[in-house]
C-alpha cells in the first residue's frame, strides 16, 4: 500500500515512512493511493468480535507489509489495554435512534488515546527494528499533547517535546502533559497562543536542515496512520446498529477534520455510513464552507469547547483532495489562495461531491450549555462540551436512520462547563484521581524559533 501527497509534489511512501514522517515535504498531506474496500460479509463478520480484533481486521489492508501481522496485533493489544472500558468505545443510547459512542474511555480522557497510543506502540515496533531515533514536536491546545505524551512517554529512541500556551489550557489538561516523570518527555509552556505554538511546529518542519538533523516526526492530527486508528470504531459502531443491512449516520464534534475524516475513509471502504454531520462550535468555518461553498478564515473566538476552536482546518485539505478528483495541483492552488488572501470559494463540482456525503451544522455557546443540562435531565449522561456541540447538531439530523454522536471527550476535563450546565462538578475517574498530587514538570518558553531550536538540540543529546 502506498500514500500520496495532496499536493502532488512528495515522493509517494509505504505505510511505515508516511507514519514516521507525518507531513509530506510538500507541506501536503498523506492519502492512500486507492482505498481497499472491505466486503458486506466480512462488515457482518464483525459482529460480535472485540475491539481489537476489529481494529486488526480494519487497519490491516492499509498496513501492506510494513508490520507483519503479529507486530500488528502485539501494538494493538498493548495500545488499548490501559483503556478504562472493556467495549473500549462502547455505545450508550440517548433517545429512539439517537446513540453515543463513548470515545473517552483511554488514559487521557479523550478520543486521541485511541490513534495516540497504536501510533505510539508502531512508532517503537519501526525504531526498535530499524536502531533508528526521532524527535517528536507538537503543538496543542490541551488534548493532542496529553495524548502523546501518554503515548509516548519512557518509549527509548523517541524524545517528546509538546508546545502548549501557557495559562491557556486546562488545569486537567496541563497536569496531564506536566506530571508524566520520564525524562523523554519535555512539556514547554510556549509564551504565545495556540495558532503560535502550531506556527513554531510548522516552522521547524520547513527547517529542513533541522529536520534531518534531529529526525523530527509529527503525531499531530494530519498524520495519516492517526486517521487510519479512527477508522475503526465507526465500523465497530455501525456493526452493532445492523451494518452492513442497514445506514447509520454519524454526527462528529470537528475541529481539524481528522475525526469525521475517518468515518469518510469507513465508507469509501464499504461500510453504509448514510451520512457524515459536521458539528462545529461558534468557530464554524466548515459549517460555512459546506453549507455556503466559500471556505474562509476569521479569527478565533475562545469557546467552552477549545479543542474545537480553529481556523485553519487541516484535514480538510484531504477531503478536497477526493473532491477536486485526486488533483494535486488544484488542491496546491487552493492552499496559496488561502494562505495569500485567507479564503478559497469552493468549486461547484466538488462542493457537490462534498455535500454527497457531508452536511453540517454549528452550535452556540449557549446551545452547547443548554444540550449538556436537557441530555443530563433526560438521560443522566453527562456530556463534554464538545460532545454536547455534537448532540445538539445531530438532534437536527434525526430520522428513519440510526444516528451516532461521537462523545469526545469526558466531562471531568471540562469540570467548569459542565458546573455551569449541571450544577455539578464531574468526578475524574478513580483511576486518575491523584493527578493533582503528582509533581509537576514543565519548562516556560520564548516564543522564539532559535531559542526553542537549541533548547531541543541540547536536551536530545543529553
Ligand atoms: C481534537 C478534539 C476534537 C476535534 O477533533 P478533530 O479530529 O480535530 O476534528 C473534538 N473534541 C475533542 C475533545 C478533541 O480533543
Amino acid at each position: 500500500m502506498n500514500y500520496v501527497s495532496t499536493r502532488g509534489q512528495a515522493p509517494r511512501l509505504g505505510f511505515e515512512e508516511a507514519m514516521l514522517t507525518g507531513l509530506a515535504r510538500d507541506g501536503g498531506l498523506y492519502v492512500p493511493e486507492s482505498v481497499p474496500e472491505m466486503a458486506p460479509g466480512d462488515i457482518a463478520a464483525l459482529a460480535g468480535v472485540s475491539y481489537e480484533e476489529a481494529a486488526l481486521r480494519v487497519m490491516r489492508p492499509f498496513i501492506g507489509d510494513a508490520f507483519s501481522e503479529a507486530e500488528l496485533e502485539a501494538a494493538i493489544a498493548a495500545a488499548y489495554r490501559d483503556f478504562g472500558h472493556a467495549a473500549r468505545a462502547p455505545l450508550k443510547q440517548l433517545a429512539p435512534n439517537h446513540f453515543l459512542l463513548e470515545l473517552f474511555h483511554g488514559p487521557t480522557l479523550a478520543f486521541k488515546d485511541f490513534a495516540m497510543q497504536l501510533i505510539g506502540q508502531l512508532f517503537q515496533t519501526a525504531l526498535a527494528r530499524s536502531g533508528q531515533r526521532v524527535t517528536i514536536v507538537g503543538a496543542t491546545s490541551g488534548d493532542t499533547g496529553s495524548a502523546a505524551i501518554e503515548a509516548f512517554r519512557g518509549l527509548p529512541n523517541v524524545d517528546v517535546f509538546i508546545l502548549f500556551p501557557h495559562g491557556r489550557v486546562s488545569e486537567v489538561q496541563r497536569r496531564q502533559m506536566t506530571t508524566a516523570p520520564e525524562s523523554n518527555v519535555h512539556a514547554l509552556a510556549l509564551d504565545g497562543d495556540f495558532d503560535d505554538c502550531q506556527a513554531r511546529v510548522k516552522d521547524m518542519f520547513n527547517d529542513f536542515a533541522f529536520r534531518d538533523a534531529v529526525s523530527l516526526a509529527g503525531v499531530n492530527s494530519i498524520n495519516w496512520a492517526r486517521v487510519l486508528a479512527q477508522v475503526v470504531y465507526y465500523f465497530t459502531a455501525a456493526v452493532s446498529l445492523g451494518a452492513p443491512h442497514r445506514q447509520v449516520g454519524f454526527t462528529v464534534p470537528t475541529g481539524n477534520f481528522g475525526d469525521i475524516y475517518a468515518g469518510f475513509i469507513a465508507r469509501r471502504m464499504g461500510l453504509p455510513v448514510g451520512r457524515l454531520v459536521i458539528a462545529t462550535n461558534q468557530n464554524d468555518i466548515l459549517h460555512r464552507a459546506i453549507s455556503g461553498g466559500a471556505y474562509e478564515t476569521g479569527t478565533v473566538r475562545p469557546s467552552i469547547s477549545p479543542s474545537m476552536d480553529i481556523q485553519v482546518s487541516s484535514n480538510f485539505e484531504r477531503a478536497l483532495f477526493d473532491a477536486y478528483g485526486r488533483d494535486g495541483q488544484a488542491v496546491a492552488q487552493l492552499m496559496e489562495e488561502l494562505k495569500s488572501s485567507g479564503g478559497f470559494t469552493i468549486s461547484q463540482g466538488a462542493i457537490e461531491t462534498l455535500r454527497e456525503v457531508f452536511t453540517s451544522g454549528r452550535a452556540s455557546e449557549d446551545e452547547t450549555l443548554a444540550a449538556i443540562r436537557q441530555i443530563h435531565a433526560e438521560t443522566g449522561e453527562v456530556l463534554c462540551p464538545h460532545s454536547a456541540v455534537g448532540a445538539h447538531v445531530a438532534r437536527g439530523h434525526l430520522g428513519a436512520m440510526p444516528m451516532v454522536t461521537l462523545a469526545t471527550a469526558h466531562p471531568a476535563k471540562f469540570p467548569d462547563a459542565v458546573e455551569q450546565a449541571t450544577g455539578q462538578r464531574p468526578a475524574l475517574p478513580p483511576r486518575m484521581a491523584d493527578l493533582f498530587d503528582r509533581p509537576e514538570r514543565v519548562m516556560r518558553v520564548e516564543n522564539d524559533l532559535a531559542v526553542l531550536q537549541s533548547l531541543i538540540r541540547e536536551r536530545i543529546s543529553a
